[in-house]
């Protein structure tokens, strides 16, 4: 009797606090027609940051932002150190063009971390001399003067200006490597104001990593360093063959000052009820690369994080387990961020039912392969998403065959050092389900990175298959097995 009595209430506790779930998944899914604010977060990103690199204060401005939005929302944040750079650097805007009879505006960029001008600079054109005979010959006409580097198109990256870089270079010229060796050292001693390389469409424009963490005030690069369309290159380069006497004029506001800056993941958390110490993850990095707006790498995979955060706090969520929202620092650094996290074991590694990375394109999540073990646990946490759109339809999928090795090296994203660790990391698959033709290589880290290439219906999807996922996965009574995840 007692026995039965029991369970009838454990039934119905069971019931009740099935009603509450049902009833907060609800919510999400109305919330996520009617109320979903994910292109509100992408319009602040583009609008009032815009490109947020590493050392700059615009970084700061977004970090400060992400905290405030958390926060109103009713989340808990914690603030992680993650990153220090020596020296800071704020990008202005950029101008420039060829006065000549001919003459026409400038389309180019210049990598993170190296030289500006003081305002508007002219000079005359030369091509890179090769060589000491000729070097010599032209050693009285580098002074402000812009000179041509005929490399191959650049992946964006900066001229190596470090001592180390110099003293490399001035090695193999002793060595008598003279013509494959670029005369860096000697060029800006002689006054150069900047080198020209051209560059593909559209343009990327990056940073050199041995120069920004090593840089000092006392060290900063003086030549600027111009990525310049490989057809005005062209175009340029040959009126210098033909010796027509015409100048280049740049204005390019590149500003240092000096650090130490420091750089932060901001974890926000929906404490979980029954078991607070095991965490559902999901994330995306903050840090982006400012040529652009960095609106789809990785503001997108921003706003769509911070948007399922959102609709679970409105729907007043209290899951099982905790769910974490991560926004990482120093991505485009080396995963730094999410590294230093991982590595100091901030949850520990066996605490970790599952982390969801986004950093791709502004595309749909449509499915998720798991592993047979996990199978069950994703077709229930998943369900309601199963008639939720008929236009972008979700599928779980039961992975077949054999594991793949546990990954040694870190590449791609966020997910890298979870995984290698042997921690669920499992990402949904994206699609562009409307056949946009998108192709994420056309904005990955170039300058059309800007906010007319985000799909808002895509990325609102994915904050509601974000967010009803997260919440699923939180209420098991167990973390999600991790049986067959790899080979070992
Ligand atoms: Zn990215």
């Amino acid at each position: 009797m007692k026995k039965t009595f029991f369970s009838l209430v454990t039934a119905a506790l069971m019931a009740l606090s099935l009603n509450a779930q049902d009833k907060v998944t609800k919510t999400v899914l109305e919330l996520g027609r009617t109320d979903n604010r994910t292109m509100e977060h992408a319009d602040y990103i583009a609008r009032n940051i815009g490109g947020r690199i590493v050392g700059s204060h615009m970084l700061h401005h977004a970090e400060d932002w992400v905290i405030q939005q958390f926060r109103s929302w009713g989340l808990d944040v914690t603030v992680q150190e993650a990153v220090e750079i020596g020296v800071g650097f704020d990008r202005g805007p950029w101008s420039g063009r060829m006065l000549s009879e001919d003459g026409m505006m400038l389309h180019f960029g210049t990598p993170a971390y190296t030289a500006g001008t003081r305002g508007p600079q002219k000079g005359r054109v030369l091509l890179e001399p090769k060589n000491q005979w000729e070097f010599d010959r032209v050693k009285g006409a580098l002074k402000g003067s812009w000179v041509l580097l005929e490399t191959g198109p650049t992946s964006g990256l900066a001229i190596d200006a470090s001592p180390k870089a110099d003293s490399t270079r001035a090695a193999l010229l002793a060595e008598g490597k003279e013509g494959t060796v670029l005369m860096y050292r000697q060029m800006v001693d002689a006054g150069v104001l900047g080198f020209i390389r051209p560059s593909k469409l559209p343009m990327q424009v990056l940073y050199n990593r041995a120069m920004c963490f090593d840089l000092t005030m006392d060290n900063l690069p003086k030549a600027c360093d111009i990525l310049l369309d490989e057809h005005q290159f062209a175009q340029i380069k040959q009126k210098v063959v033909d010796r027509q006497d015409f100048q280049l004029e740049f204005d390019i506001r590149n500003h240092f000052f000096p650090g130490p800056m420091k750089y932060h993941n901001i974890l926000a958390v929906i404490k979980g009820t029954q078991y607070p110490d095991e965490y559902v993850m999901m994330g995306s990095h903050l840090d982006a690369y400012d040529i652009a707006t960095g609106s789809t790498d990785d503001g997108q995979g921003v706003c769509v994080t911070l948007e399922a955060a959102r609709l679970l706090a409105a729907a007043g969520a209290k899951p099982k387990r905790s769910i974490m929202f991560c926004i990482w620092t120093a991505e485009e650094y080396g995963l730094l961020g999410s590294k230093y996290f991982v590595q100091n074991k901030t949850i520990p590694w066996n605490k970790i039912s599952n982390y969801f990375n986004r950093d791709g394109g502004p595309l749909a999540a449509t499915s998720i392969t798991v592993p047979p073990a996990m199978y069950d646990d994703f077709m229930k946490a998943c369900e309601p998403l199963f008639d939720y759109n008929p236009d972008i339809p979700f599928t779980v999928t039961k992975r077949e065959g054999e594991p793949q090795a546990r990954p040694t090296t870190a590449g791609g994203s966020d997910h890298a050092y979870f995984a290698m660790n042997g921690i669920p990391a499992i990402s949904f698959r994206e699609s562009d389900i409307f056949g946009y033709d998108f192709i994420y290589r056309d904005i990955w880290h170039t300058e059309d990175d800007l906010y007319d290439k985000l799909i808002p219906a895509y990325m609102e999807h994915s904050a509601v298959v974000q967010a009803v996922t997260a919440y699923g996965l939180a209420n098991l009574n167990h973390l999600l097995s991790r049986d067959g995840l790899y080979k070992d």
